[in-house]
């Protein structure tokens, strides 16, 4: 015991020493593509909480959070998340490191830590207020992570874990959706062909749903492939007509918002406890530009406005947002092990590459997920 007990200080301590300091994708101040900066001495990311764990990262992806993010987007609610947490003590949040998941490795573990030691292969989604994971390494909480599937590669598993935790969010907590109230129903996915849409449609394809989903016209043999039973094609003219005719949905799931949520509501089973759950919301925006308590105030006048709309039609709106959550990637991780659910990696970049990487998916029309080789 004793032993293990030294060989313990020393694996932790030679693991300190090599994250001293740290290669990170940064930005100084909000802006665009161009203030993006690779720093070979950004300080290390450090465990400051017993139940926090330093990971090695070997893959991450890039998601439009993060494009958003380097713009500013959401900085009024998440400065207040990064105070409270004690993320900023130096009253700024800059340098700012992007990239809210990862796949790598367990090199240090916080005193409390029970499910994960060094050396063990994990993956995740970070909260919002973290130093992000476009580093060599990241801070992650316990709670955030699980184990990564063994059947795939970092790279593969870094496609996933902010989809799948932000899918998961949607239809799960908010859309309270199960695996066994999901057999038989019916669920309409706008969006198919990005990242949450290729997540989602395998999630309830594999959950007995009856999936439709829609994307444009190249993206039709992927979205099948992955399980949709109907796709509906926005290129070639508009969904409305179609979708009217079709039998009536349980669930919707809203990547697109304005439009698709006035109409998707019209689309709900009426007077079935049916649900459309908005993934676009106002939330942040209103917090950044009218403050955080009247931009709170407004959002939630906003929420009751879309609630009543659905009300209206006999189903209900609910907005929903991301949230770290390690119970759902276990679940993933089981589901991608017994080859229900498949990584669907656009295109890979290399760590020196990372601005491409934002420039493809700020030019939108991605078919999967923008991956990071961290390594
Ligand atoms: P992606 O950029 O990966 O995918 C968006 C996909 O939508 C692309 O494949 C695009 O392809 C397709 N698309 C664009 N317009 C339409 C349309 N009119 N009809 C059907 N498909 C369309 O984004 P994500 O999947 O990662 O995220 C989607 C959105 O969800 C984000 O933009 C964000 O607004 C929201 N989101 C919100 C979160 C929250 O916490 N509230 C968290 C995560 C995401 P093409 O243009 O070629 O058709």
């Amino acid at each position: 015991n004793s032993c293990n007990g030294i060989l313990h200080i020393v694996k932790v301590r030679m693991s300190s020493n090599a994250a001293a300091s740290m290669s990170a994708w940064q930005i100084n101040r909000y802006g665009g593509i161009e203030e993006l900066t690779l720093s070979t001495t950004t300080r290390a990311a450090t465990i400051k909480n017993p139940n926090e764990l330093l990971v090695r990262v070997h893959a991450s992806s890039i998601n439009p959070i993060d494009i958003r993010m380097m713009g500013g987007y959401g900085k009024a609610l998440i400065n207040v998340l990064r105070q409270q947490k004690g993320v900023t003590q130096s009253g700024t949040e800059f340098p700012l490191i992007l990239g809210r998941d990862f796949s790598g490795t367990v090199v240090e573990t916080g005193r409390n830590v029970t499910k994960f030691k060094v050396g063990d292969e994990v993956w995740g989604a970070i909260g919002a207020e973290r130093p992000g994971t476009h580093a060599k390494y990241t801070v992650v909480s316990q709670s955030e992570i699980s184990k990564k599937p063994l059947n795939i590669s970092h790279i593969e598993a870094a496609s996933m874990p902010y989809v799948a935790a932000t899918s998961w969010a949607a239809l799960c907590t908010v859309g309270e959706l199960t695996e066994r109230k999901a057999v038989g129903k019916r669920v309409l996915i706008f969006g198919g062909s990005g990242g949450i849409g290729t997540f989602s449609i395998q999630l309830l394809s594999s959950w007995g749903m009856d999936v439709t989903a829609t994307c444009s016209t190249d993206a039709i043999d992927l979205v099948r492939s992955l399980g949709a039973n109907s796709v509906v094609d926005y290129k070639v003219k508009p969904i409305w007509n179609e979708l009217k005719h079709q039998k009536r949905f349980d669930y919707i799931l809203d990547t697109l918002g304005g439009e698709y949520t006035t109409n998707g509501v019209k689309l709900l089973s009426p007077w079935q406890n049916s649900k459309l759950i908005t993934l676009v919301t106002p939330l942040l925006k209103n917090s950044d530009t009218l403050g955080l308590i009247p931009g709170m105030l407004k959002s939630a006048v906003t929420a009751g406005i879309d609630s009543i709309k659905g009300l209206k039609s006999g189903g209900s709106v609910r907005w929903a947002f991301f949230l770290p959550n390690g119970a759902a990637m276990e679940k993933v991780k089981q589901m991608v092990e017994a080859e229900q659910i498949k990584p669907v990696v656009q295109e890979t970049i290399p760590f020196s590459k990372v601005p491409d990487g934002f420039r493809t998916v700020s030019n939108g029309h991605l078919r999967g997920k923008i991956v990071i080789d961290n390594l």
